[in-house]
């Protein structure tokens, strides 16, 4: 339970997710906590747009590990119900390939079996030990990675836990692995994409990440009425009535380290004082622009640079005046050559010819989400962070070619429909939210011990800086995130 020996004057820098969850715990363990962001409102990656009508949600679109969104709340003496409904979806997804096969996913195993067999009956037996395999995996990293921080790691390789590390570590990929269950290519595709969930390539990541399955069809794809975006304002909500200082449109510019500690943060208005800092500004980018050289032997700005970011993604906002009926409410438009378009995206640093498209159609069961009788598509494609792409010369090309591909895979009308369009690339994910290069997930996992390469919870150099986000530990995406920020808080207070 929440408790302190002494009050500290915290101060974080961000306020995307990882942020929010540090803040409103350090808050609740009776410290002195102040947020201090470059943009004017909280969210970070996870923002929204309304326009004519339509709201958007610009980043995340699935919610998945609810237990991490209640347990937040919990710790903080109230109950996330009071504030925001997550509803289940089912279909989780609906799958689209080009040759007209479309299949539902859903958390009901027998109808996935069932919509499986329609075209790889044996596959749709493998379904359940599959799953039951990704059971397992999630409930070691649960009790492992997902618990504690990277800065524990003596802890966690203690002789009780090898046996655990060694089951779900794995050599090979998680496309090997999932051929190993899988004969069809296109169920292959299916759980291969997974690795896009942490933004890598599923022909580089382990297998390790055959946990994610379990995380959506064990625990659920939910989604919150009114939009995603009520995720960092219900949280934000959370921080003030803790009593957080938010200060908002100011960005902080360095900080301060003293005899080998942070002493302050200094922002674009004034000097913070601080016992402690919270970095939920990318890592990356936190070391390279707020710290001085002097003071990280580790991180020098060629150790920053080999570091591999995930993947970016570019983002078509489309409000379209039509129902779109084979629409679900989250889609995936299959590309032919899974493969080819992961070689694109990390290998030349380019847009795969042939795209997956990933369509999110919150319309399809919120109403407040676009004008009666029309659709808000979320349309994002898996693209490679920012250095070879001139995105602003090529986005409204690759917008029309992607608003084109959907029309062959069957919604005929799409273009002439559509009565607002915009589009967000990795160099707006960059300058928007300092994403280093543009990447939306943080660090990318392709490599076998990627999970040991992130950045730690708290710096091993610098005394009282501490980190949350999706450059660190435990990785990228909305739940993982609020754990970075769990972890960073809990070592604040520990310290
Ligand atoms: C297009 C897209 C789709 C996604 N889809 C999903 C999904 O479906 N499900 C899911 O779970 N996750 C998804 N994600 C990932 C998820 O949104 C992110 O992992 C998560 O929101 C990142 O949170 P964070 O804590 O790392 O902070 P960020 O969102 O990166 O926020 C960091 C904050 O720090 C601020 N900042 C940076 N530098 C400074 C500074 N010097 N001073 C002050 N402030 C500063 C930034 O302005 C920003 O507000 C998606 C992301 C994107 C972009």
């Amino acid at each position: 339970m929440p408790g302190n020996s002494r009050v500290k004057k915290v101060v974080v820098i961000g306020a995307g997710l990882g942020g929010l969850s540090a803040a409103c715990r350090l808050a609740r363990d009776g410290n002195r906590v102040t947020v201090v962001e470059k943009n004017a409102g909280p969210g970070g990656k996870v923002n929204f747009v309304s326009a004519k009508g339509f709201s958007f949600d610009t980043g995340a679109s699935l919610v998945t590990m609810k237990h991490v969104f209640e347990d937040l709340f919990e710790y903080c003496g109230e109950d996330m119900a009071d504030h925001l409904e997550l509803v289940p979806l089912d279909p989780i997804c609906r799958y689209f390939w080009k040759d007209g096969t479309t299949l539902d996913t859903s958390t009901d195993i027998r109808r996935t079996e069932t919509a499986i067999a329609a075209f790889a009956p044996e596959d749709a037996r493998a379904l359940a030990g599959y799953l039951e395999a990704s059971k397992k995996k999630y409930e070691i990293a649960q009790r492992t990675f997902l618990s504690r921080s990277l800065n524990d790691l003596p802890k966690l390789l203690t002789p009780s836990n090898l046996p655990d590390l060694f089951r779900i570590s794995s050599t090979s990929t998680l496309d090997s692995y999932n051929s190993k269950y899988f004969r069809s290519s296109k169920i292959r595709q299916l759980f291969d994409r997974y690795a896009t969930y942490n933004g890598s390539s599923p022909y580089e990541a382990p297998a390790t990440f055959a946990l994610i399955p379990h995380a959506e069809f064990g625990l659920g794809a939910w989604y919150p009425k009114g939009g995603i975006y009520g995720i960092p304002t219900g949280i934000e909500a959370l921080a003030h009535r803790l009593g957080v200082e938010f200060r908002y449109s100011e960005p902080a510019e360095e900080i301060v380290i003293e005899n080998g500690g942070v002493s302050a943060v200094r922002t674009s208005t004034g000097v913070l004082s601080a016992d402690a800092v919270v970095a939920n500004s990318d890592a990356v980018d936190t070391y390279r622009r707020l710290i001085p050289e002097k003071h990280r032997k580790k991180y020098t700005d060629e150790k920053l640079e080999r570091i591999e970011p995930s993947c970016g993604g570019f983002v078509v906002l489309l409000g379209v005046r039509r129902k779109f009926d084979q629409l679900s409410h989250h889609n995936i438009f299959f590309s032919e050559d899974y493969r080819a378009e992961f070689e694109a995206i990390f290998g030349s640093l380019t847009v795969p010819d042939d795209p997956t498209i990933y369509v999110c159609a919150t319309s399809r069961t919120d109403p407040t989400q676009a004008p009666e009788g029309c659709e808000n598509l979320f349309i994002l494609l898996n693209a490679p962070y920012t250095g070879v792409v001139d995105w602003e010369a090529e986005k409204e090309r690759l917008a029309d070619k992607v608003v084109g591909m959907l029309e062959s895979f069957g919604l005929e009308g799409l273009r002439e429909s559509a009565v607002y369009r915009e589009t967000i690339t990795p160099a707006d994910f960059e300058k928007r939210y300092r994403a280093n290069r543009g990447s939306i997930y943080g660090v990318s996992s392709n490599g076998i011990l990627s999970a040991f390469m992130r950045f730690p919870n708290k710096s091993r150099e610098i005394e009282g800086l501490y980190f949350a986000g999706g450059t660190t530990h435990p990785g990228g995406g909305m739940p993982l995130v609020l754990l970075s920020g769990k972890m960073a808080a809990e070592l604040v207070s520990k310290d």
